[in-house]
C-alpha cells in the first residue's frame, strides 16, 4: 500500500482507469486545484477547458445542460438553481434602467411578481399582453423593448401562444424573443426551430421529473447575451449545487419516456373529464373544442402534453374541498411534472394573490383545477377522479 504523503490532507487523485463510469460520477468539489498561476490564466481566459470555483461552473452542471441542449437541438445552456433563477438572470443578466420588457399576462405568478414588483424598482418598464395574438405582441413594442417574454402553453388555463407570429415579427429587431418551454418541454416544442433568442426551463419540473430538485436551464443564441446571462449568474450566486444536477441528469433520461406515456394519460383523462356530468368545462391544447386548438396543432402537433385543466360544474370553495378530499391517491399538491399525477387549485395556490375579480378575467374560479398527469396506469386515475367526482353528486 502507497504511503500517505506528509504535509497533505488531501494526498490521493482519483485511480487512473482504462474503463469508464456508465453513470456520471457525482462532483461536489466546491474548488479546483489547478497547477500553477499561468495555468489558472489560461483557464480563465478560455485556452485551457479546466473548473475553478463551483459558483462559476462545475461538471455535473455542464453534463445536466448538455441533456436539456440536445433535447433542444442546441448547445451551451446553463443550468441555474431554479426556474426563478433562470428568469432572473434573464433580467438582470440583459436589461439596464430605462429598458422596456414585453411579458404574457398569463405567466407563472412568480415571473409575474418579478415583473410587476421588482423591475420596476429598478426603472425597467414592463408591458403585459395577451401574447396568444402576435398582433397584441406589435401593439406593445416600443423602441426600447428589450426582450419579449412568452410561455408558449400558459399556466393554468393553457392557452397558447402565438410563437410563430411572436418570432416573425420579432426576427428583423433587436428585440430577444424568449420562451419559457416548461410546460410544453422539448419533446413538444423545439424553441430555436420556432426563433427563440433565449430559451428558459423550470428542470424542476418534467425534464427532471420526481419533485426532488429545484433547478432552471438558460440557453441564449448569441455569445454575448449567453456571456452576460452566465457573468450575472455567477455573480449573484444562481449555480445549482452538483448532487441536484446528478439527481436532476437520473431524472431526464427517463423524460422522453415519461412524457409520452403522461401524455397518453392526459389525452385519455382530458376525454373522460368532458363527458362527466360534474364537470363544466376541460382545456386541453389538443381537444377541438380549446379555444387555442388550431393555434396548438400548428405549434405542438398532436402533443397536447401532460397538462389537463377543467372546471367544476359546481364553482364554490366547498365542493373543491370535497372533490380533493376524494380524490384518493392524487397528491394534491401546487407542483406540476411530477413522475406521478398532482392536481392543483389555482385559486388557493398559484393565483392566490390575484383578485377575485383578476381571477375572473382569467376563468379561474373556485371549481378550476388544473392536473399535471404522471404515469400511472389511466385506469387507476380514471377511477380515482371518477370516484372524487362522484362525491359532488347533489
Ligand atoms: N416557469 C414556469 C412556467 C413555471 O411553472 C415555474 C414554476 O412552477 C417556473 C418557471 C419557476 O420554476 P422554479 O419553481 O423551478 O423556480
Amino acid at each position: 500500500m502507497a504511503e500517505t504523503p506528509k504535509n497533505s490532507i488531501r494526498p490521493f487523485s482519483l485511480p487512473h482507469s482504462a474503463s469508464r463510469p456508465v453513470v456520471t460520477p457525482l462532483s461536489p468539489s466546491v474548488v479546483y486545484a489547478s497547477t500553477s498561476p499561468s495555468m489558472l490564466d489560461q483557464q480563465y481566459e478560455g485556452e485551457l477547458q479546466g473548473y475553478t470555483y463551483a459558483r462559476e461552473g462545475h461538471p455535473n452542471a455542464d453534463v445536466l445542460a448538455q441533456h436539456i441542449d440536445a433535447l433542444e437541438g442546441v448547445e451551451g445552456g446553463l443550468v441555474v438553481g431554479s426556474g426563478m433563477a433562470a428568469i432572473t438572470a434573464l433580467f438582470m443578466g440583459l436589461l439596464s434602467h430605462g429598458d422596456h420588457v414585453i411579458a404574457g399576462d398569463q405567466l407563472y405568478g412568480r415571473s409575474l411578481r418579478l415583473l410587476r414588483e421588482d423591475l420596476p424598482r429598478f426603472g425597467i418598464e414592463v408591458s403585459f399582453c395577451d401574447t396568444s395574438s402576435a398582433e397584441n405582441v406589435a401593439a406593445s413594442l416600443k423602441n426600447n423593448t428589450k426582450i419579449v417574454l412568452v410561455e408558449a402553453v400558459s399556466n393554468p388555463t393553457l392557452r397558447v401562444a402565438d410563437v410563430k407570429g411572436v418570432g416573425d415579427l420579432l426576427s428583423d429587431r433587436d428585440t430577444l424573443f424568449a420562451i419559457d418551454n416548461t410546460f410544453t418541454t422539448p419533446a413538444a416544442l423545439k424553441c430555436a426551430e420556432a426563433k427563440a433568442d433565449i430559451i428558459i426551463h423550470s428542470v424542476t419540473k418534467l425534464l427532471a421529473g420526481h419533485s426532488d430538485v429545484t433547478l432552471g436551464y438558460i440557453w441564449a443564441a448569441e455569445a454575448s447575451v449567453s456571456k452576460a446571462i452566465y457573468d450575472f449568474s455567477v455573480t449573484a450566486g444562481l449555480t445549482p449545487s452538483p448532487f441536484d444536477c446528478w439527481l436532476a441528469e437520473r431524472g431526464i433520461l427517463s423524460f422522453p419516456l415519461r412524457f409520452e406515456r403522461a401524455q397518453e394519460n392526459a389525452e385519455k383523462v382530458a376525454t373522460f373529464l368532458a363527458a362527466h356530468p360534474e364537470v363544466e368545462r376541460v382545456l386541453y391544447p389538443t381537444r377541438r373544442d380549446h379555444p387555442d386548438h388550431n393555434k396548438a396543432l400548428s405549434l405542438i402537433g398532436q402533443n397536447g402534453c401532460n397538462m389537463v385543466s377543467f372546471e367544476l360544474r359546481e364553482k364554490t370553495r366547498a365542493a373543491a374541498d370535497r372533490f380533493t378530499e376524494n380524490a384518493e391517491n392524487l397528491a394534491f399538491a401546487p407542483t406540476l411534472g411530477d413522475i406521478g399525477t398532482t392536481l392543483s387549485h389555482p385559486a388557493s395556490s398559484s393565483h392566490r394573490a390575484l383578485s377575485a375579480e383578476h381571477r375572473r378575467e382569467l376563468g379561474i374560479s373556485e371549481g378550476f383545477f388544473r392536473l399535471s398527469v404522471g404515469v400511472e396506469s389511466s385506469d387507476t386515475l380514471i377511477e380515482a377522479l371518477g370516484g372524487a367526482l362522484s362525491a359532488l353528486r347533489p
